[in-house]
Formats: structure tokens, sequence, C-alpha cells
């Protein structure tokens, strides 16, 4: 569609208004889809000709749009699913359009586009600021970044780098053109598949020249070739000329896929995170859209970047929980992968060995097709799992590595193999507690203990990031040297393991410990290397990690996921142990992981032993079903947040008492209760669940319901649809 000069458009930005506004097209005319720049109020403004003009303003006072920008239109398919997504996550639209439009410098002429180098010499007068900024560049040997960019690194306000310019310490410079990622080579050859995965890949690649959309549970064990698998359906969809997209739950995983993209396919893909520097983001943002990228392996923003023709979504490790992660928009990028490749024909794979419940439900129904890798490849085989009745082991106090485990590691270590020490907990000890009164340090400004975190010297708070000293008294009761801490971390694990293999070089891996996602992934592919013998470490080693000396794992605690009353506890237990396990012998050694438990006679705790998968997913399943939860049913959870908990609780009681439109959609209203967490920041918070069957449609009436209350000072409504837990 084209607008001529003088039509009128609506145009969406991303200004927190409630819709889109008239103006009319610029001269010359513009696309559908087009980037504008538009004046508001006595600002400019970036974004997109949404559609025809709505004719509800005054024709008189319309104005027009200043200037089209030099990039390709949205779609009208991104555009579409931009809609739907925000209609279904109840997120407005200029959040939503935010999500899309997360291109440094979008809005900026060429001849503004500058970067900012490392120059000669130093300057004569060294401040703070000014050593900040060199070292930030020096870390980063060579590369260029965008004046923001370098002042957020650094620390500073961008005066302080042009005053580095002027003394020539840092060089400015034009930014360098945008050009196309190198192409990919499909038939550069892969590997010779085993019987199973190329079964697989015949099924995959039947589905991706018929050309439609269809969604692929890719099952299969650690190691079984999931990925080789799913990088042949990437070669059919490169071989049609469509893009591709892999996404990863982490970006310390990536060094190792774009080894194997570069394996397999001759070149690099983009690589698209919170990590990549700005520059690149333009570059891959712009690429994406006019051609110059065929795959993007990326964090799950990548799914809003503007493809030109999408032709394959591939979500790796399709359970792991941080698909789904509010930052300003609550969305489950596994699910809006399904609806982006339902909107643009595309084919989705979602790869695990312990899939999503909801995943496995939709295969069971019939909505997702189902792919299964039984055995791993190769010698490899699975590891063997025991447990360690902890009821039987004796232990010191402040001791948490069993005598059993500790005979296991010390064989390993003596056998030149390494193993993992298992822990989900940051920090040194999540609790610090006075010895003379009692009291445990908390956050100022939440509900939570305070975490001491002994490699920085500092309290931490894992809700609002507050830290503060480890004070030698008590805050409460002022007795000098009676604080202790109580439990362990993964720091405190690392002391007890320097204690018990005072020879052994540990490393200890937690993502607070690392100052970049560069240096975590450095870390990584030193240990792969052999560059320890006992690793150490939190969630992060769980994941996708090929440490193909490793041959034992040791849970720490396996019971600490089965406390609390979330009826996904059992899911994320079961997920999270099997997939630590499944680090432990992937080369052509047998591996074994041993969970420390108190209670091996817990359901979850023997099936993760027995590795029957199945039995525990239909238990579980028939479970979600008495309950009517999710898969089986729907959920949202309403958080209420302001400085005033009694106002807060008054607008959970209105809510709840005025269910009406909740009642008429079928939907049933629980609480108000404090959330889980009922202080953070120093807002009180409290949750309403909206529970309904799965196929009531609850967002139109979620919408009248929540809209039709007012909020008055500081309070706030947050939706989330299909919410993490279930409490
Ligand atoms: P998964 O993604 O299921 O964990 P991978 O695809 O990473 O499994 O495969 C595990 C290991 O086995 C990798 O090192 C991979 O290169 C290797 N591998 C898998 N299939 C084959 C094959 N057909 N030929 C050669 N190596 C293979
Ligand atoms: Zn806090």
């Amino acid at each position: 569609m084209y607008f001529d000069e003088g039509d009128r458009v609506a145009v969406l930005t991303t200004q927190p208004l409630d819709r889109a506004l008239d103006y009319l097209a610029p001269e010359g005319g513009c696309h559908l889809g087009a980037f504008v720049e538009v004046p508001l109020g006595p600002r400019k403004v970036i974004g997109v000709v949404w559609g025809p003009g709505t004719g509800d303003f005054d024709a008189a006072k319309l104005r027009r749009v200043n200037r089209v920008l030099d990039v390709a239109p949205m779609r009208e398919e991104l555009q579409d699913f931009l809609e739907k997504a925000a209609a279904y996550t109840l997120t407005p639209m200029p959040a939503m359009l935010r999500l899309a439009t997360r291109a440094p410098g979008l809005g900026d002429p060429p001849s503004m586009r500058k970067v900012y180098r490392r120059g000669e010499g130093l300057p004569e007068r060294m401040t703070d600021a000014r050593r900040r900024v060199i070292a930030a560049l020096d870390d980063f040997g060579g590369l260029a970044f965008t004046l923001k960019e370098l002042a957020d690194m650094a620390g500073v306000t961008s005066s302080v780098v042009k005053g580095l310019v002027k003394l020539g310490a840092v060089r400015e410079e034009d930014a360098p053109r945008d050009t196309a990622f190198p192409r990919l080579d499909p038939e550069r050859g892969g590997k010779d598949l085993t019987e199973d995965q190329a079964a697989a890949v015949a099924e995959l690649v039947t589905r991706a020249r018929a050309g439609s959309y269809a969604t692929t549970l890719l099952r299969g064990v650690t190691g079984s070739g999931k990925t080789e698998v799913y990088l042949e359906a990437v070669a059919e969809c490169l071989r049609q000329g469509r893009q591709a997209l892999v996404l990863l739950p982490e970006i310390a995983l990536t060094a190792e896929f774009l080894a194997r993209v570069e394996a397999r396919f001759g070149a690099r893909p983009a690589e698209w995170h919170s990590g990549v520097t700005m520059t690149e983001r333009r570059r891959i943002w712009r690429m994406v859209g006019e051609g110059g990228a065929e795959l993007v392996v990326g964090a799950r923003s990548a799914l809003f970047l503007p493809f030109r023709d999408l032709g394959l979504i591939v979500v790796d490790e399709e359970h792991d929980t941080s698909y789904k992660q509010s930052d300003g928009v609550n969305y489950n990028a596994r699910d809006m992968a399904v609806l982006r490749a339902s909107i643009c024909a595309a084919q989705v794979i979602l790869a695990s060995a312990t899939p999503s419940l909801e995943s496995w439900a939709n295969a069971d129904a019939g909505k997702y097709a189902r792919l299964e890798l039984t055995s791993r490849f190769g010698e490899a085989v699975l590891p063997q799992m025991r447990a360690i009745d902890m009821r039987a082991e004796t232990l010191p106090g402040s001791r948490w590595i069993s005598p059993t485990l500790q005979g296991e590691i010390t064989a390993r270590i003596e056998a030149g193999e390494q193993a993992m020490i298992f822990l989900n907990r940051r920090g040194y000890a999540p609790v610090t507690i006075c010895r003379a009164c009692g009291h445990q340090i908390g956050c100022d400004h939440c509900d939570a203990r305070m975490v001491e975190h002994r490699f920085q010297k500092r309290l931490v708070c894992h809700q609002c990031g507050e830290t503060k000293p480890i004070p030698s008294a008590c805050p409460s009761c002022e007795a000098e040297d009676r604080l202790a801490p109580v439990g362990p971390g993964v720091e405190r694990m690392t002391e007890e393991a320097q204690l018990l293999f005072p020879d052994a070089r540990i490393a200890t891996l937690s993502s607070d410990l690392f100052g970049s996602a560069r240096s975590l992934k450095e870390r990584i592919e030193e240990i792969a290397t052999g560059g320890a013998d006992i690793i150490i470490g939190t969630q992060i080693v769980a994941k996708g990690h090929n440490f193909p000396n490793l041959t034992l794992v040791g849970v720490i605690d396996a019971d600490l996921g089965l406390q609390g009353s979330d009826l996904r506890a059992a899911e994320r237990t079961f997920q999270l142990m099997r997939q630590v396990a499944g680090r432990a012998g992937r080369a052509e050694k047998r591996g074994l992981a041993l969970l420390q438990t108190f209670q091996p006679e817990h359901k979850v705790i023997r099936a993760i032993l027995s590795g029957e998968e199945e039995a525990f997913w239909t238990a579980e399943a028939e479970e979600r079903r008495a309950a009517g939860m999710p898969p089986y049913g729907r959920l949202a959870a309403i958080v209420l947040s302001g400085s005033d908990l009694q106002q807060v609780f008054e607008l959970g009681n209105a809510l709840a008492r005025n269910d009406g439109p909740l009642r008429r959609a079928g939907a049933t209203v629980f609480g108000p209760a404090p959330a889980p967490i009922a202080r953070v920041r120093g807002r009180h918070r409290v949750r309403l669940l909206v529970k309904a069957a799965k196929a009531a449609a609850i967002q139109p009436a979620l919408a009248e319901w929540a809209g039709a209350q007012r909020l008055t000072g500081d309070l706030r409504l947050v939706i989330d649809i299909d919410p993490q837990s279930f409490f």
C-alpha cells in the first residue's frame, strides 16, 4: 500500500499513547510500514506508518510527517505479529513496537552515525572518569562503539568522551557502512547421520518444502544429536532462500554454537543479544530486513527483528524458564515463536531433552508434530544416576559434600577426569544470622534476606540488587562478631572443595562472578579444554555446555526446588536435574550423576533417578488436568504494587469484588494475597490469580476488568498471561 503526499496516515510511535495518531503523509508520499519521524508536541519522535488515517482528528489541525527514514518499511506480517502478540499478552502497542525498534541510531541520518575507538597516547590530566573510558576501550582492544554505548560502559557522561576526542586519546570516525553477512553454504557437507537422525531430518525437510506453518517438538536426550538435526533443517531453509532464526536460552552458549555453525556452513551467522555492540546490532537489524543476514542466532528479543522472509525458528532448550522473563513486556518466547511462524508460514522446531509440559501436551493433542531421538550419538551412553541418602551420611557442621561424593570426586581427579558440583544458589550463604539475638539481615527495601557474596565482600539482595558491606556488629542488637553465615551457596562450596581437594584446580561458575558475557564465555571454553578439575556452578552450568572430559556430576541439594507450594516445582526440578546430569559423560566415558537428598523416596526424585520420563510426565499431566491447571487450563497472574500496602490491598479487593467481566467469560478470581515476595524496592506487592478453562478467551475480559479500575497515586497493575509459577 502506498500513501500519496498529503493522504492521511495513522502513525504508531513508541511513546506511551493509547493509540496511533493521524498525520499527513510526507512530501513524496510513503509506504505502509514506513519508519518515519513525526512532530509530537514540541518533540520529534520515531514511528511507523501503521495504516490509513482514522479520520478521528480534525483535518485542519493535522501535522505532516517530517521525513521517511532510510530503512526498509515494516512488513505487514510483522505489524500483524506485533498486534496479535500485544492482544495475547495484553501489552499496549507502543511497548510492543519498542521491542521491534531496538535498533540503535534508527532515526539518525547517516551523517550522524559516528563511532569511537582508542586513539593515541593518554591525556596529561587523568581523571577517574577518563580512566574508565580508556579502560573500557582497552578492554575491547580495537573495537569501536557509539557515543552512548561508550559513555554507558564507562559510566560517564558523553562530554567526557568528547573531551578525550579533543585530546586525541579517543578517535571519532564515521560508522562503517552496514555490510551483509557472509553467505552460508548449505551444501558444505554435514555429518553422516544415524538412522534416527536421518529420519528426523527427512521429516523436517518435507515440512520445510511444504512451505507452510508447522511446529515440531524435537525431543532427544542430551547428546543425541538434536543440534545436528536442526542444523540440517536450517540448511534446507537456506536452500530455499529463506531466513532462519535459532534462539538459545543463554548468551554463554552461543560461542560453542557459532563454531558449529561455522564448521557446517563455512561462515558465522549474525549474533543477536545484549552483549553485542550497538553498531553490530544496528547492522544486524538492517541486514535482516534487507536479506543480508541469512541466519540469526540469539536471545529471545531476536523474535522481533524485521526478517524479510523468515522460514524457520528453532527454540533450543525450549523448556528453559529464561524464555519467559518480565522485561517490561511479559511474553514467552516459545509461544511467540509459534505465533510469528504461523503468521509468516514458517516452521518451528522446539528442541529439548526435557520438554515443558505445555509442549508435551500440545504434541499429545496433535497440535505439534513429534520427533524423537532415543539414544546418544556414538559410544556415549546416558549417565548412571544414583541418590546419596544424606540421612545416612556423617558430616561435620557447615559442610555439604558427603563422604560418598568426596570419594567419587577424588577418584575422577586421580583418573584425570573432571567433576562438577552443582548447587543452584548464588553467593556464599543465603542467610546471615546473629548468634546473639537471632536477627537475620534483610534488605531495607524488599522482603528478602541479604545474601552474602564473599568474593565481592558484600551482602546482596537478589530481588533489587542493593548491596551493602558485611557489618561486623549485628544491626539489631549491636553484638560484635556474632554474625554467622547459614547454609551454602556456590562460593561456600568452593571453599569446602578447596579444603577437601587442596591440589585440584577449581572453577566457580555463577552469573554474578563474571563482568560480561564475554568473560563467562571465555572461562567456559577454557574449562572445556581442560582448564579445571572441579567445576562448581549454579544453573548456568546446567545448560547445554559441552565438557567432554566431565564424568561426574554431584548435586548438593536435589531437594532444593521441591520446597514451596508451586505446582510447577516437580516439573522444574525434574528438568533441571536431568539437564545437569546430562552434563556427565558426553564423550566415550560413561558418566555418573549423584544426587544428595534427604528424601530419596520422593516421587520426583525417584522419577529423576529411574529416568522413566513418560511415566513422570503422564502422572504430572494427570495432576494438572485434575486441578484444571496449565497446560489444561488457563491462568493469568495480576500483580498490584504500590508504596502503601493498604491501598494496594484495597485495589485488590475492589478487583476481586467486581469480577463480573471475568465471571461472564467463565473465569474465576483468587486472591488478593501477598505476592511470593511481598515487598520489592519499597513497593508492596499483592497478587490475584485468574483461572479459566483452556478454551476461554480471557484477554478481552481481563482488559475490561482491569481497565475498569482507576489507578491512583503510585499504584501499578501488571498482567502476566501464562505465569511461570502457580501459587
Ligand atoms: P544434542 O543437541 O542433542 O545435545 P548434539 O547435536 O550436540 O546433541 O550432538 C552431541 C555430540 O555428538 C556433538 O559433539 C555432535 O557433533 C556429535 N554428533 C551427533 N550426531 C553426529 C553424527 N551423525 N556424526 C558425527 N557426530 C555427531
Ligand atoms: Zn532488595
